[in-house]
């Protein structure tokens, strides 16, 4: 655990981290994933603003680290203080210090001790007691809000704040399926994948019978030429078939190295790859997850951390395209196949 330089503080985009529930929640998410979790359970009440709890079994923290960890600017994720060789999801070492300003944030963690440790952070007050739990960390996020009234009244209706949040998880449990991950809501059960690592298992899971059934998995690989040589780009993921359509393109979902963007190109790119069989203004269902080499990445230091600047982004999204295509013609191969069998 770090304190950030002045100056590595400067190079990052000055901004609000926390400006609806759905960030804390992806922020939360994030840190679990950082922290090589294989379960993330994420519990929300309201439209979030009553309460998120995430629960994860990663590798949790020491007492010294889960009190320095609710301060501004202090981070485990920068070894050297280079922000290029960042490969984590997180690196700002300020999303539970900006949570812990505008909501009461507890943190209970383990990192393998006999004794756990308890940050209560309530209204600027910051109280540490032990705590019994096992390896991992579970941080619970009550009030949100609470102390800026028009951020409050800015929300919109619980149930629309909740879709928002359900639509993060989702992209994380699509996107990366060797972790199981669960959603409840008001105390029902949303969605839970089993972390089995195929991807087939999470749409499954987050989609229902019907979607999966009329999925293909996709697990391609290109050359692409990053300026200073080759790289190798791995692309993965599921596709639902053309018979599975939807009227927003909310619904394809990309990861770069494991965190979901939001980058149309490559949306753009996927769509190209189902050609016409694509009728009119309608999306298809996939996740696909894009794995390229840290040289090929610049690392995102924009504040939501929803875009990452690629370099030959162009050779990148032809590569998706081509993936994409391919895997929807062999599908539909092997489907006239089994009808004409
Ligand atoms: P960042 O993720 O940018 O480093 P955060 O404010 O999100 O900043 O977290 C601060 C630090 O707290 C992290 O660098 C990490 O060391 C620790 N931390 C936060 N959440 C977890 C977690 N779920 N498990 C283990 N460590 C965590
Ligand atoms: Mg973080």
């Amino acid at each position: 655990m770090r304190r950030l330089d002045r100056e590595t503080v400067d190079r990052i985009a000055a901004g609000e981290v926390v400006t609806r529930p759905a960030r804390v929640v992806e922020e939360l998410v994030e840190n679990a994933l950082d922290a090589g979790a294989e379960r993330v359970d994420v519990a929300v009440t309201g439209g979030g603003e009553e309460r998120i709890r995430v629960a994860d079994d990663g590798r949790g923290m020491s007492r010294e680290a889960a009190t320095l960890a609710v301060e501004r600017h202090t981070t485990s994720k920068l070894p050297d203080g280079d922000l290029r060789a960042v490969e984590t999801l997180g690196f700002r070492g300020e999303a539970l210090a900006s949570i812990a300003d505008v909501a009461t944030l507890e943190l209970t963690t383990n990192d393998g001790g006999p004794r756990g440790t308890r940050v209560r952070v309530a209204d600027g007050d910051v109280r540490v007691d032990a705590a019994g739990r096992g390896r991992g960390t579970t941080v619970e996020v009550t009030d949100l809000f609470h102390n800026r009234p028009a951020r409050r009244e800015s929300l919109a209706a619980p149930a629309t704040e909740f879709e928002r949040i359900s639509d993060r998880v989702a992209a994380y449990a699509l996107l990366r399926p060797a972790v199981a991950i669960s959603l409840d809501h008001d105390g029902r059960r949303t969605f839970a994948t089993p972390g089995s690592g195929a991807f087939e298992d999470a749409a499954l899971s987050v989609y229902g019978r019907e979607v999966a059934r009329e999925s293909t998995t996709l697990d391609a690989e290109a050359r692409v030429e990053v300026g200073d040589g080759d790289a190798s780009v791995g692309i993965d993921g599921v596709l639902a078939y053309p018979s599975v359509t939807r009227a927003s393109a909310a619904h394809v979902r990309v990861a770069i190295n494991g965190r979901p963007v939001a980058m149309p190109a490559i949306r753009r790119a996927v769509e190209r790859g189902y050609g016409s069989l694509l009728s009119g203004d309608r999306h298809p269902v996939v996740a696909l997850s894009v794995s390229l080499p840290p040289r090929a990445v610049d690392p995102n230091v924009h504040p939501t951390k929803e875009r990452v600047a690629l370099r030959s982004a162009d050779a990148v999204a032809a590569a998706v395209e081509d993936a994409v295509a391919d895997a929807l013609s062999t599908a539909d191969l092997r489907r006239s196949a089994d009808v004409a069998m």
